[in-house]
């Protein structure tokens, strides 16, 4: 009797999971390929290809850093690609869009924060061009994460562009102006590669970890820096993103790419302040993790992962 029943019990099961596996199979039928559901899940919506016009900006959640990735119909372009030990999470994410290679990688400058993941990136993708802001000798980084980098583009074959503002860099669908650095910084941060993409009429600024110094210096050379939509420079600290810079660019959305409960205290109030006075929108990678910003017929629409 004992027997019976639990071969019944098994039984039961046995149709049970036969049940589950078909209702599964007919879900993924109709929410696309496994690949992609699960894309869904863990990461913003968009997950199809942009179309000719459109553009994404993921700011990547790696925390206490920055990486960004650029996308429109023929094009990719990742800026910065976290600290040491996030090279995973920017290949994982990368790989997340179905994305083979890169047309250009920006460093904007060579702190460990911005460049700790990019090796990896240049292992894993095609990388067409990469580039990085032109530092006078004393400031050439000596960290192991530094020399392993550009080995790792020699080793490639690669040849490492320096960054010279007011150039402009054409690639398949939309262009990226070099704006920044305007002069010789003593300072790594103001050294920072700044520059905007161009698609259309959408504009999106970056400039890395600059500071008040190079965004005055900035804005004393090119007045004009409009933007729809702007990454804050240095995770968001009061030590750039001024009021008359901001003015300047004039973007609706911020996007704040911050490592929860950071030692800096990023973002720091005065500017979040700012913004809120502005009327200008800001995300945060501490709160709503991998950030998409959408531009599509004219409009921006913003999908976050949490
Ligand atoms: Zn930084």
């Amino acid at each position: 009797m004992g027997n019976r029943k639990s071969a019944h019990l098994v039984r039961n099961l046995i149709c049970l999971l036969i049940v589950l596996c078909c209702a599964m199979g007919i879900f993924l039928k109709f929410t696309g390929d496994s690949a992609s559901f699960f894309d869904r899940l863990f990461h913003p919506a968009f997950s199809d290809a942009p179309k000719a016009g459109e553009v994404e900006i993921h700011q990547i959640d790696v925390g206490q850093g920055d990486a960004t990735l650029i996308r429109t119909a023929e094009s990719a372009v990742l800026i910065d690609a976290g600290d040491i030990g996030c090279g995973d999470t920017v290949v994982r994410y990368l790989m997340s869009r179905h994305l083979k290679s890169l047309d250009l990688v920006i460093a904007t400058h060579p702190h460990a924060d911005h460049i700790g993941g990019m090796r990896e990136v240049l292992e894993q993708f095609e990388v067409k061009r990469i580039m990085m802001p032109q530092l006078s000798g004393n400031l050439i980084p000596t960290s192991a994460t530094y020399e392993k980098l550009i080995s790792t583009i020699a080793e490639k074959g690669m040849f490492l562009e320096k960054a010279e503002p007011n150039t402009v860099i054409s690639l398949p669908d939309c262009e990226i102006e070099i704006l920044a650095p305007v002069e010789s910084y003593q300072d790594l941060n103001n050294c920072s590669i700044a520059g905007r993409l161009i698609s259309g009429e959408f504009r999106y600024f970056f400039g890395g970890d600059m500071e008040k110094e190079a965004e005055h210096d900035l804005l004393q050379q090119n007045p004009d820096l409009k933007a729809d939509v702007q990454k804050l420079s240095h995770h968001g600290s009061d030590t750039s993103n001024t009021a008359a810079f901001l003015d300047a660019v004039g973007a609706k959305i911020a996007l704040i790419s911050v490592g929860k409960g950071n030692s800096y205290g990023h973002p720091h109030k005065e500017v979040l302040d700012r913004l809120e006075k502005r009327g200008i929108q800001y995300y945060r990678t501490d709160q709503s993790g991998n950030i998409v910003v959408k531009w599509e017929n004219g409009e921006i629409a913003v999908k976050t992962s949490r």
